[in-house]
């Protein structure tokens, strides 16, 4: 299959691709977090096309996406109160809420469970899709399964070429990672994935929230099913050092002098300048700085997609604060490198 371009910003290719999904195929498309690859979530034989595309296991739920309140009519069997005051305060926004599903969801949307994860995406391209095409859309991150998640249209080209009707470009994405997943079906809700929206933004709002422990224990059961498998890997294995930011510089720079294989580093800025001796074979990737995280999710996942274009086996990365939108930070970053930390 011919994989066509199109542009987020011109209404004639959003109304292109619009049609591809009436037509039951399945199109990547911009939102303020990652690139999401779409789909009607409505029609089984579609959504199943999503995971093909991406070789993603079945059980692994998927995301609607709306462009309208209403449009949850239909999806859920019901809204709970606090799910209501959270889309007055984030949506349209990077919180994917998880309510009991309505019959006619699909069990491969759900991967069978008996809830349904919603999100309205922050951004002009996403939206004008939505209502061009009047469909809820099942849309996962639009990359390979296991490889990091697309920030730019290019790494969906590089993943999903001839295998999908089509990519919009809208440019890279603001946040770079992933949506906070909250189950609002319990008391108090549970985050079952860390993300755009901070754990402390929401309990302004709803009062308090817990994390989903289960992610942590390895014998537990993740609820977000999504979890549990190998997540954002790049080809080089991934070393964390911990520590405060000195700390971190001394480590690095006793790795330095010692380490053989060809390696890398992706590091602050701030621990680039406590470093004083890089030897010049040495890889480096400034990520941002740790006085705005912002910046340092915004490109973690095109660093981690760069360095497999790099000669390295090893890439050395530090311990970032893991407050507000650091959480989500670190939790993909402890996922891309296992159990490697130091
Ligand atoms: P992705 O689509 O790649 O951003 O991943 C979506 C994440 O949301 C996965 O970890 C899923 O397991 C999780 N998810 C989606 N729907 C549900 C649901 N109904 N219940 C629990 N987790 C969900
Ligand atoms: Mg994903």
């Amino acid at each position: 299959m011919q994989t066509k371009m199109w542009r987020g910003d011109c209404a004639e290719d959003i109304k292109a691709a619009a049609e591809c999904l009436q037509a039951g195929e399945v199109v990547a498309f911009p939102t303020e977090t990652v690139y999401g690859l779409g789909a009607n979530a409505l029609d089984e034989e579609a959504a199943q096309k999503i995971y093909a595309a991406k070789g993603r296991p079945s059980d692994n739920p998927l995301i609607v996406h709306i462009a309208e309140q209403k449009q949850l009519e239909g999806l859920v069997s019901q809204v709970p109160p606090k799910a209501r005051a959270l889309m007055a305060a984030f949506w349209p926004g990077p919180l994917t809420l998880v309510m009991p599903r309505a019959e006619q969801v699909p069990d491969c949307i759900t991967g069978g469970l008996p809830t349904v994860g919603i999100r309205m995406p922050d951004h002009p391209a996403a939206l004008a899709l939505l209502k061009a095409c009047g469909l809820p859309l099942a849309a996962p991150s639009a990359n390979t399964s296991g490889k990091p998640s697309p920030t730019h249209a290019e790494h969906v080209y590089h993943d999903l070429a001839g295998k999908i009707a089509g990519i919009i470009d809208g440019g890279p994405t603001a946040v770079g990672l992933e949506s906070t997943v909250l189950d609002v079906t319990v008391e108090p809700p549970v985050i079952l994935r860390p993300g755009g929206v901070s754990q402390e933004a929401i309990e302004q709002v709803i009062g308090p929230v817990q994390a989903d422990t289960s992610l942590r224990r390895s014998e537990g059961v993740p609820k977000a099913p999504g979890m549990k498998y190998k997540h954002y890997a790049p080809e080089a294995a991934i070393i964390i050092c911990q520590g405060t930011p000195a700390e971190i510089a001394s480590q690095l720079q006793m790795i330095l002098a010692q380490e053989k294989r060809p390696l890398g580093l992706l590091i602050s800025e701030e621990t680039r300048a406590l470093l004083d001796k890089v030897p010049s074979g040495a890889i480096v990737r400034i990520l941002g700085r740790r006085a705005q995280p912002e910046t340092l999710a915004h490109d973690l996942f095109d660093a981690l997609r760069w360095f497999d274009e790099q000669p390295v086996e090893v890439i050395y990365t530090e311990h970032f604060p893991d407050e507000q939108i650091g959480a989500a930070l670190m939790n993909r970053l402890n996922k891309a490198a296992g159990a490697a930390s130091l």
